[in-house]
């Protein structure tokens, strides 16, 4: 029918015929249904068993890194498997649920059904039949191949693996409490930086020492054809990818600003409140932007030239500060409610102007070569 008729349509109804309408409260006035939190709470006790994850991310061409997981089981019955939601760093619920696809879920090689929790779309609930120790999750994540759909994390030269988005982890235990071992498949000839440390490699599989779920989370990788670490004292390293081999190249002088920043910000802690630390930083204009806290490591893009045109990036130069501020103001410490013990617990931001705001003043009056 055309705008027209309808209109005359519509005309046509007469005054009475509308008095004669039913109010309106008359049509329809549900309650809600209650909404019901099926999630186990976390307890801080050791979960019975270490998780293996494998994580396969040579398809440069699709974009896709491919997971396989073995999960201990805690006992027969209902698991919870949950995809990290609320992530530290990002302060709110930035988790990418929407980037994972192909899930199948296996017990001893029969396919276990799963079911999507309908509130906490995160979740995922299987049954675990009697008799089993352990499932194994297989799933994909399918990587943003343009800015449009997400931050770009895989490049023809540079790979940027963040744990919290290839895997699963069992609800119920602090994440502190969960033990893991991580490999990760990368193109051939390839490296990779990353505040976690090697225990062998086999061809471009390298794989990584236990640590807790939580400081897995904690601990991306940066990889990439063109690599090179350069020593900046006080057990923290600059670990370059880039586009290109001659963006590695790094002036004597820019080494010594770094240096020198990296010393004077351990006299601000007064602490040195890591084993090691290990700036990650990717010179592209190919793979996403970020500048990301960690305890013992940093995300950090720059721009072409960060260290070939220094005198040029000044805009570059304050995130190198801040983000190692953050290992004390952010990791080492921090505000209460902003702390949780899982990726499901929402966290409280009331105290982040201190979380952000004392590490960008250090960030502002610290950057390498201010001084
Ligand atoms: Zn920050």
């Amino acid at each position: 029918m055309s705008f027209h008729l309808r209109a005359a349509a519509l005309l046509a109804i007469s005054p009475l015929a509308i008095l004669a309408q039913p109010a309106l409260a008359q049509n329809s006035a549900p309650q809600a249904v209650p909404v019901t939190n099926s999630i186990p709470a976390s307890r801080d006790i050791p979960y019975p068993g270490t998780m293996r994850l494998e994580v396969d991310a040579t398809d440069l061409v699709r974009s896709v890194m491919k997971v396989k997981q073995t999960i201990p089981v805690a006992q027969p019955g209902r698991m919870t498997l949950l995809l990290p939601k609320w992530l530290p760093g990002a302060h709110g619920p930035d988790g990418t649920i929407d980037k994972l696809a192909g899930l199948e879920i296996t017990a001893n090689g029969r396919k276990l059904p799963w079911r999507r929790d309908p509130v906490e779309v995160y979740a995922f609930h299987v049954d675990v039949p009697a008799g089993v120790s352990s499932v194994e999750a297989r799933f994909n994540f399918l990587s943003p191949v343009s800015g449009s759909q997400g931050r770009v994390v895989m490049t023809p030269e540079i790979v940027n693996v963040q744990w919290e988005k290839v895997s699963l982890y069992p609800a119920g235990y602090y994440v502190r409490q969960i033990p893991v071992v991580a490999s990760l498949t990368l193109p051939a000839g390839w490296q990779a930086g990353t505040a976690l440390r090697p225990t062998s490699t086999s061809g471009s599989t390298i794989q990584y020492g236990q640590v807790d779920y939580e400081t897995l989370v904690d601990s991306p990788v940066f990889a990439g054809i063109h690599f090179r670490k350069h020593d900046l004292g006080q057990g923290a390293t600059m670990v370059t990818v880039a586009d290109s081999a001659k963006e590695l190249e790094m002036p004597a002088d820019v080494l010594a600003k770094h240096r020198r920043m990296v010393d004077q910000n351990i006299k601000v802690f007064g602490a040195k409140h890591y084993d090691h630390y290990d700036f990650l930083n990717a010179i592209s204009d190919k793979l996403g932007g970020i500048g990301l806290e960690h305890h013992r490591s940093t995300e950090i893009s720059t721009d072409p030239g960060y260290y070939t045109d220094y005198a040029n990036h000044q805009l570059d130069r304050n995130v190198f500060p801040h983000e190692f501020t953050h290992s004390w103001d952010g990791k080492f410490r921090r505000p209460a409610e902003m702390w949780t013990p899982d990726y499901h617990t929402p966290m409280r931001d009331d105290l982040l102007w201190v979380y952000e705001g004392q590490t960008q003043f250090w960030g502002r009056s610290s950057r390498p070569g201010r001084a």
